[in-house]
């Protein structure tokens, strides 16, 4: 029987958030609450306002693509109903 030699578990442990005292306080691009910003580039809160923000963008961009993809089909549907003169 062989024994392997398992690494031990990861002990993830998250920092705790209550001590930001010394971070300087910005409002988050997302929902627009102050948070401490740990990096220059921080610019929301949380990873979930951020991919709120993003999915947002997104979907603004999907809407302005369908509406003109829509307004295509319905010129394209339009051609091939019309029955020729
Ligand atoms: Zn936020």
């Amino acid at each position: 029987m062989h024994e392997r030699n398992l690494p031990p578990p990861p002990e993830q442990r998250l920092e705790s958030v209550l001590t930001v005292s010394s971070d300087s306080l910005v409002p988050c691009a997302g929902c627009g609450k102050p948070f401490a910003q740990r990096r220059p580039n921080h610019r929301y809160c949380s990873p979930a306002c951020r991919m709120a923000a993003f999915q947002a963008k997104q979907g603004k961009d999907r809407a302005e693509r369908d509406a003109k993809v829509r307004l295509k089909l319905r010129e394209a549907i339009e051609l091939l109903e019309d029955p020729t003169p």
